[in-house]
């Protein structure tokens, strides 16, 4: 890597597992409910067993209860429906998470449609959404949440700051822009008050607006999009993305940025981490909030 700080994705969630086994602790020492989260998978998608493998070895790490539901890729909408209907009504469980992409047959809104808001630990479900771009948060949604708490715990501040983000995805883009656009308040405590971009597909010059950021964010999904010419030397750069080529993971981010940036995230080892460990987050904080 070149001149870049590295934005040590590993080491920054080890700190968020650490707190949150330790809320775990705290609570089932109480004699409080030990915290659970079911995770549904369906069908035989590689990288989707991987995400679910780490996301469920990672709540044994922290003390969190995990089950696993494998439904076969022919499963029907209905018989999903069904699964979730019984998830929702269990009181052990307090986050669900349906692992995507879904097999064709099955309507995504209506799945994510179907999960008890209150155990929507993605925080994908339209009233999650809503509290959100209302700023009053129940959850954060895992990937933004964990770009925005690398920067914090980075010391990364972006109040003020030019901020772009490239990709305007719904589990990604969309969500991001709103926390970092929004007030920094006691009840959304991770807005990011910063003057922020989005740019995509129909962005006419990408290089040009990337090159107005102070933080630059990737989200697209296209292998090393994001070339040196297109950074402002000094620039932040968080790079989600996750592609692989010949067997390898890159990112989003050509690795000669390194010597433009001043602060870079790896991929492997950065953002993909973060996201595990505030999907755990989620979760204890429903248990929490299910306590009353
Ligand atoms: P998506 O395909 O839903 O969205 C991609 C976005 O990028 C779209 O909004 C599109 O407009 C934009 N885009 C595509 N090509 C572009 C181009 N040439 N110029 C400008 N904009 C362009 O993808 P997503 O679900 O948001 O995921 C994005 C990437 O992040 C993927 O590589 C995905 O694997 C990765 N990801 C990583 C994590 C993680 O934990 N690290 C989590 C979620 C997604």
């Amino acid at each position: 890597m070149g001149t870049a700080i590295r934005l040590d994705g590993k080491l920054t969630a080890a700190a968020v597992r650490a707190e949150v086994a330790e809320r775990v602790r705290e609570r089932t020492t109480d004699g409080r409910s030990v915290p659970g989260l079911a995770a549904v998978l369906i069908g035989e998608n590689p990288a989707s067993k991987v995400y679910v493998r780490n996301k469920r070895k990672a709540c044994e790490e922290v003390g969190i209860q995990s089950w696993l539901i494998e439904l076969p890729s022919e499963t029907t909408q209905r018989e999903l429906l069904d699964q979730i209907e019984e998830l929702n009504s269990r009181p052990d469980v307090h986050g669900i998470l349906v692992q995507l992409p879904l097999p064709h047959q099955i309507d995504e809104a209506a799945i994510i449609g179907a999960i008890d808001p209150t155990v929507d630990v993605d925080a994908f479900h339209p009233e999650n959404l809503g509290r959100l771009m209302a700023g009053h948060p129940r959850f954060y949604p895992c990937t933004p949440y964990g770009c925005m708490e690398l920067l914090r715990r980075n010391h990364i501040e972006t109040t003020g700051r030019e901020v772009v983000i490239v990709g305007r995805s719904n589990i990604v883009g969309k969500p991001l822009a709103l926390m970092l656009m929004q007030k920094r308040t006691t009840a959304n405590a991770a807005g990011g008050n910063a003057t922020v971009t989005v740019a995509h597909t129909s962005t006419p010059d990408l290089a040009a607006v990337c090159r107005g950021a102070e933080i630059l964010i990737a989200a697209v999904g296209s292998p090393r999009l994001i070339t040196p010419d297109m950074v402002k030397p000094g620039a932040v750069v968080l790079d989600v993305g996750i592609n692989s080529i010949e067997g390898k993971l890159v990112g989003d981010v050509h690795e000669d940025v390194a010597n433009v940036a001043s602060a870079i995230s790896p991929v492997p080892g950065g953002i993909g981490p973060m996201t595990i460990a505030m999907l755990l987050q989620n979760t204890v904080r429903a248990a929490e909030m299910l306590d009353g």
